[in-house]
């Protein structure tokens, strides 16, 4: 039986419009932890009580001369203990040197991400490892074989243009229906930007688009999962627009249920 490991990222400095992800790691395990929900999940596991579940505590930067190669090379030592990782982001541009850890130790590999916005920016503001920017850098690494986005509803003609020049499968949030994932016969590393969700559902987010999923929609995602999920992150959260942990109570239940299918994956009972 193999382990899940929980790992938080506090790194925000490739934010483009406000800081604050730095602080989501901690905030995320407060809340899980602060009393006012229980530790199972809807089907009833308990991961308070999980013996190859394990919480591996955060990166710590302070003295890393280049972060991203620091990030990288953490996320591949707790992957050759044969761990299967789910991160707590962080902002979204640490999907890039977490995704070259994990390419070297999954494929074939597919991305699912959910997400407002597409983040296929060739640069945003001179920064090419910009929040904007990762999965352009991901798909010209050749890091994974496929691409599937949905939530999305920000597409700009050079996002349209970057989208069919990498070959990314989007599933734009107008035309999304539950049963609209393709069929996916690769493993999946799972990359959730909590911005893919409504902003009433999660308002702790630094960059707000009307139009997304609700909190049950991506539930239901998660749960009914067409693949197996060998990796994952949870993104975005911003707590210094969250003064009532409402969003930080949805990272932590989604980083909950997708913390259950990676058991089931790594207990060969998962069901894609
Ligand atoms: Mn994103
Ligand atoms: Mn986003």
């Amino acid at each position: 039986m193999g382990d899940v490991a929980i790992l938080g990222v506090p790194h925000d400095k490739n934010s483009s419009f406000m800081r604050g992800p730095a602080q989501a790691p901690a905030e995320i395990r407060r809340v899980m932890h602060a009393g006012s929900a229980n530790l199972c999940t809807e089907r009833g596991r308990d991961l308070g009580a999980q013996p190859n579940l394990h919480d591996v505590g955060d990166i710590s930067f302070a003295n890393s001369a280049d972060d991203f190669a620091h990030i990288t090379a953490v996320v591949d030592e707790v992957l050759k203990t044969g761990a299967r990782l789910l991160t707590l982001g962080g902002d979204h541009a640490i999907t890039f040197p977490i995704m070259r850890a994990v390419a070297q130790h999954f494929r074939p590999l597919t991305i699912v991400q959910i997400d407002a916005h597409p983040d296929l920016y060739d640069e945003l503001d001179g920064n090419r490892l910009s929040h904007a920017c990762p999965f352009a850098r991901i798909m010209e690494a050749g890091l994974v074989d496929r691409l599937i986005q949905t939530g999305v509803r920000t597409l700009n003609p050079h996002q349209r243009e970057q989208a069919a020049r990498f070959g990314v499968e989007i599933i734009e949030m107008k035309d999304w229906t539950a049963d609209a994932l393709p069929a996916i016969n690769t493993p999946v590393y799972l990359s959730l930007d909590l911005d893919g969700l409504d902003p009433a559902f999660a308002p702790g987010v630094s960059h707000h688009e009307p139009g997304g999923f609700t909190t049950r929609q991506v539930l239901d995602l998660i749960q009914n999962f067409p693949a197996q999920i060998i990796g994952a992150d949870v993104v975005e959260l911003n707590p210094t627009r969250d003064p009532i942990w409402m969003t930080a109570m949805v990272a932590a239940k989604l980083a909950k249920e997708i913390a259950e299918k990676m058991l089931e994956g790594v207990e060969g009972r998962e069901t894609g």
